[in-house]
């Protein structure tokens, strides 16, 4: 039986108290909790092995140069790429967007070429892509949704065959309501029209089994500080004949083979594409925090959150005022909602009094918010963690607080916000 208590216990940040209340962490889709295992591997790496990588002239380095290239190791089988060589060390999926716009898709593209966006993306897969369209004179095309607010194939279908487009850049879960994408069947379509699919993974790796040659693109790329692991790092997988075929985008050391004030040739895969001192403790971490998540049963902790979503619908659904978004198509476990009258930050400020963490606003997803007619949502993302009391807890507060903001409004109606 999976059970989230047992769990808990690896996580010291989730016996803290905010305003006198128990922590209900439930933004996990902003960033996740971190295990002792992983708090541990970074004090430890700084305690006994901190030194720099690729190196090799001492035996620290040697050892820390072991660590790291085994924490790519780790990621390579995490998400079943062929070689480690395909997995480049970025920031965060921030990053990795922009270093696939920047470097694949600044070669790609000529004037009057097309790249299909879905409405649902983060502007981390939007803003890149839109940017170097206008540097490339291309343009950029939203791809619509269905009913169930995931991407419609048959509009997708009509938009590939009508343009054509060189890229088509979606996401595999969505930030803003949990829902999920298609996504092999989205890469099949896409690819029998001759483009180059690139998908972000941000949302899914902590949840979804990813294997990206099952999903079939070219291009997956996530951050590690949502997937228990710390911030300050993220991956970029790519086909290596691709990755081969980029050109470097950033310069300094350790992407070099030789440099002279005549020329500089560039390194090898996947070191061409990472320039400077890379995030060495954290990808060490990063790593352990695959391990870890390796340790659990995946598919019941995936169920686990999925069920708690379920409950904190039935929960919300009781409540008036509240309309639920993205409810239809399968979920991570991200619950978006709003409530009429009440603006969605007084909410969020009364629920953090409660000592109750959700997000308010668009999510950094501008678009999807004007495609719904909203300026933003209340958003509640369950992680493995959270328990059935602490959605019980959340649905009774939000309820206090919904019927204090709407007495409120009533009573006095310039004291409510505009929704
Ligand atoms: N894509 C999605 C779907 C996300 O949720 C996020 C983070 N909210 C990002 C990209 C960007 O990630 P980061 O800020 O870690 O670079």
């Amino acid at each position: 039986m999976f059970d989230p208590k047992k769990i808990r216990r690896d996580f010291p940040i989730l016996s803290s108290r905010v305003h006198g209340e128990p922590l209900v962490y439930l933004d996990n889709a902003a960033t996740t909790q971190k295990p002792r295992q992983v708090i541990e591997a970074l004090s430890r790496y700084y305690k006994l092995y901190n030194s720099n990588v690729h190196r090799g002239s001492h035996s620290l380095s040697n050892q820390s140069t072991a660590l790291f290239e085994s924490a790519r190791d780790e990621v390579a089988d995490f998400i079943g790429a062929s070689s480690p060589k395909e997995i480049i060390w970025t920031r965060g999926a921030t990053e990795a967007a922009n270093l696939v716009a920047y470097s694949y898709a600044d070669a790609v593209l000529c004037a009057g070429d097309t790249i299909l966006v879905s409405v649902l993306e983060h502007h981390a897969n939007f803003v890149p892509w839109q940017q170097i369209a206008l540097r490339k004179s291309a343009s950029v095309v939203p791809i619509p949704l269905g009913a169930d607010l995931t991407i419609d194939l048959e509009k997708l279908q009509q938009l590939l065959a009508e343009h054509q487009p060189k890229i088509v850049a979606v996401t595999h879960v969505s930030n803003a309501l949990g829902v999920i994408n298609p996504i092999k069947d989205i890469t099949q379509l896409a690819k029998s029209f001759g483009a180059t699919v690139v998908v972000d993974g941000a949302q899914a790796i902590a949840h979804e089994p990813v294997d990206v040659h099952e999903l079939g693109c070219d291009f997956y790329f996530f951050s590690a500080h949502k997937c228990y692991g710390p911030t300050g790092i993220g991956v970029l997988w790519g086909r290596e004949a691709l990755l081969e075929q980029m050109p470097p985008w950033q310069f300094g050391g350790e992407m070099i083979e030789s440099v002279s004030f005549e020329k500089t040739t560039f390194n090898t895969l996947p070191f061409k594409l990472e320039a400077g001192t890379p995030p060495i403790a954290e990808a060490i971490g990063f790593a352990q925090a695959l391990t870890y998540l390796n340790s659990l049963d995946r598919p019941a902790a995936s169920l686990h959150e999925k069920s708690l979503r379920t409950l904190a619908i039935k929960r919300l659904s009781e409540i008036e005022g509240v309309r639920l978004i993205g409810v239809d198509a399968d979920n991570v476990g991200i619950l978006s909602f709003s409530v009429d009258q009440v603006h969605h930050q007084d909410l969020a400020m009364m629920l953090d009094q409660s000592g109750i963490a959700v997000r308010s606003g668009h999510h950094c997803t501008m678009p999807l918010m004007t495609y719904l007619g909203v300026s933003g949502t209340l958003r509640a993302s369950f992680a493995l963690y959270n328990t059935e009391e602490e959605v019980e807890r959340f649905a009774l507060c939000l309820k206090e607080a919904v019927t204090a903001l709407t007495e409120t409004t009533s009573k006095h109606p310039e004291a409510g916000s505009a929704t």
